[in-house]
């Protein structure tokens, strides 16, 4: 049965079950060659390069200008039909999850045939990967010059977003996917979910109306939750929809392209994005096809502003109900912890740096992980005193004995190479002096303590942010 002559119903089933088979095939698919938020630009190019030319008879590639330090900004287009749709990724250098979906989206095109046959005739796609390559290449927001791209697009002073502005205003397109990630801590509303994807059909005044073009846009918006909640119940939230006249969506939109935000953020035990990464492609690859078949006009714009709304509400770690003291007065608080990345020199690559972020009553707010550290005291963590230099100083220190004793961490500016990542020796290393000149201030301090109870005993360590009971320690 060929897919043109579908009924309406038959088309929705068929799509049905398309989204089902690409969320169970996702692995034919991925391009596994990277897995990582961070990595070189230059690999990335090289696998697009090679996926784009195996795949020559269906997309045409060329460059359409130079980022501010003259690397090569390129745009690809797939297919000859009526409905235009340009997507770009990675306008923040350092927001790179889209930039690897799309590497899989082309490669399902490219695998696909039945499925690029019947699109290819439907859609003209256009993306631009990586919009940002300098910022990409630093995995810094913003471009060389220091600007943030997303608010040039009326000044437009950067050569990137003069490029974007271009490629529109040349295709005209009917919808723009603008790809971006965002905080890992933003939840869904107050459901206790972590908001794994944002979506935005973006305002084209400060009043918030709503034309045709942003209802479009609002549409798709509703089909891409309902495709991704199929899988994973409860994880997207509606971005902030304030107008904001810099942006390209909000302009976008407001010259007559329904615009589509899509924002990463964060899930489960999933630093590297790769399951975020996945429904990004549900959402890009589930998008055209029901773009390309208008299937996303029986959605309901109600249905839109039913997605709870995004907010910032996640730690990393939530110590919860825990006994502190100061000047010997003992008050119950809790304890929010997040981390930042830092680039460890001698390492020699970035590592997770957890930190007391907030503090007090916290019962408002969810973490990835929890303790519950009721009747318990907090203590700050102890520096072993040693400053070490030699794995064989280390290798034989009794890492139990030392937590049961309150320490929990160690100088060592030594070699790695032996030393296994993420493992509680790896957690306990400090490769600077500076915990040693911390303040005993709770807020910014590093998230190290152990936790007693009344008689002395030490229950759980937190030892840079993970969560260690010593009786479970070899
Ligand atoms: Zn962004």
């Amino acid at each position: 049965m060929k897919v043109n002559t579908l009924t309406s119903h038959q088309q929705e089933k068929y799509f049905s079950n398309l989204v089902q088979e690409l969320h169970k095939d996702y692995s034919k698919y991925k391009v596994t060659q990277i897995q990582t938020r961070r990595f070189e630009i230059n690999d990335y190019h090289r696998i697009l390069d090679s996926l784009l030319e195996e795949g020559k008879e269906i997309f045409n590639v060329k460059k359409i200008g130079s980022s501010f330090k003259g690397r090569d900004i390129k745009l690809i287009k797939f297919g000859e039909g009526k409905i235009k749709i340009l997507m770009w990724s990675q306008m923040h250098g350092d927001e790179s999850t889209a930039s690897l979906a799309l590497l899989d989206l082309i490669n399902l095109l490219k695998k696909r045939k039945d499925l690029s046959d019947e699109l290819k005739s439907k859609i003209s796609l256009f993306i631009i990967p990586i919009l940002n390559p300098d910022g990409a290449s630093e995995f810094e927001r913003r471009n060389y010059q220091e600007i943030d791209i997303n608010r040039d697009a009326l000044r437009l002073q950067t050569p990137e977003g003069r490029i974007l502005k271009k490629v529109r205003d040349e295709i005209q397109p009917d919808f723009t996917f603008n790809l971006h990630d965002q905080y890992a801590n933003n939840s869904v509303g107050r459901t206790g979910s972590p908001a794994a994807i944002a979506l935005l059909s973006p305002a084209y005044d400060y009043d918030r109306n709503i034309n045709e073009v942003r209802e479009r846009a609002i549409k798709v918006c509703v089909e891409i939750k309902d495709i991704i909640e199929k899988f994973y119940p409860s994880v997207v939230a509606r971005y902030d929809d304030e107008f904001e006249p810099r942006a390209f969506g909000d302009n976008f939109q407001k010259w007559g392209s329904s615009t589509i935000l899509i924002e990463s953020g964060g899930y489960f035990n999933d630093f590297e994005k790769q399951e975020i990464r996945k429904m990004n492609f549900l959402a890009l690859a589930g998008s055209i096809y029901s773009i390309a078949n208008q299937l996303y006009q029986k959605k309901s714009t109600d249905a839109y502003f039913e997605i709870p709304e995004n907010q910032r509400l996640f730690f990393d770690l939530l110590v919860k109900n825990v006994t502190v003291k100061k000047d010997s007065i003992e008050y119950i608080v809790d304890i929010g912890i997040n981390y930042s990345e830092k680039y460890d020199s001698l390492r020699g690559k970035y590592i997770k740096v957890y930190t007391i972020t907030d503090i007090g009553d916290l019962s408002t707010f969810y973490g990835f992980d929890t303790l519950d550290a009721k009747n318990l005291k907090f203590e700050f963590g102890e520096v072993y005193e040693e400053i070490l230099n030699e794995f064989k100083q280390i290798e034989n220190l009794d890492l139990k004995f030392l937590i049961q004793n309150g320490y929990t961490t160690i100088i060592y500016q030594g070699n790695f190479d032996k030393i296994k990542e993420d493992s509680l020796l790896d957690e306990m290393i400090s490769t600077t002096k500076s915990p040693i000149r911390e303040s005993k201030k709770l807020l910014g301090h590093s998230a190290n303590f152990i936790l007693k109870d009344e008689n002395g005993k030490v229950h759980y360590a937190v030892i840079n942010g993970r969560v260690y009971e010593p009786n479970k320690i070899h």
